[in-house]
């Protein structure tokens, strides 16, 4: 996907914030949501929540194309910009077909909106690839600073070829 295809600049800015501040708090439902939007929130939400329903059909006659796929994504990223996060079926589907970063990717990372399940860079849209890195474990509790019993543990990174480092393994403390 290209840098132009992910998000504008207001989008990328929002997106920043949401780093900062994390989620809005969920309504318990879309029901208590909508007492409390204003009109054009409510707009906002009627025209993605229909387009969820419109893609919900196709896909239940195999007939989703990509362009579908990407028209929900646009619908979410309008939710999103109009601070619709609060409502959960707005942030499942912003979260799994990409229309923002994930924070279990520490917002660097989107799902790829045409549904293979692959990750994303939202910086450059480059495909996230997994390193597997070795980490060898220091115990604080002990006397001699550094001291460890030897142990490793293995973990699986991933990271953006052009973004980030190489994942290397390190010295965790316990
Ligand atoms: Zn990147």
């Amino acid at each position: 996907m290209k840098k132009s295809e992910i998000a504008d600049d207001t989008l990328r800015a929002k997106v920043k914030k949401l780093q900062v501040s994390g989620f809005p708090p969920l309504f318990v439902s879309v029901e208590k949501a909508q007492e409390q939007l204003n009109p054009d929130q409510t707009a906002t939400f009627q025209e993605f929540y229909q387009g969820v329903l419109n893609h919900q059909k196709l896909e239940n006659n195999g007939e989703a194309s990509e362009a579908d796929l990407l028209a929900l994504r646009s619908l979410a990223q309008k939710a999103v910009m109009a601070k619709l996060l609060g409502i959960q079926i707005v942030r499942d589907v912003a979260l799994n077909f990409g229309a923002i970063p994930d924070p279990k990717y520490n917002w660097k990372y989107f799902t790829d909106p045409l549904g293979n399940g692959e990750i994303l860079c939202w910086t450059c849209g480059s495909q996230i690839l997994c390193k597997n890195v070795i980490d060898s474990i220091h115990f604080k509790n002990m006397r001699a600073p550094g001291a460890g019993g030897g142990e490793v543990r293995g973990r699986s990174v991933p990271y953006c070829p052009k973004c980030d480092p190489k994942p290397q393994g390190g010295i965790v403390y316990e």
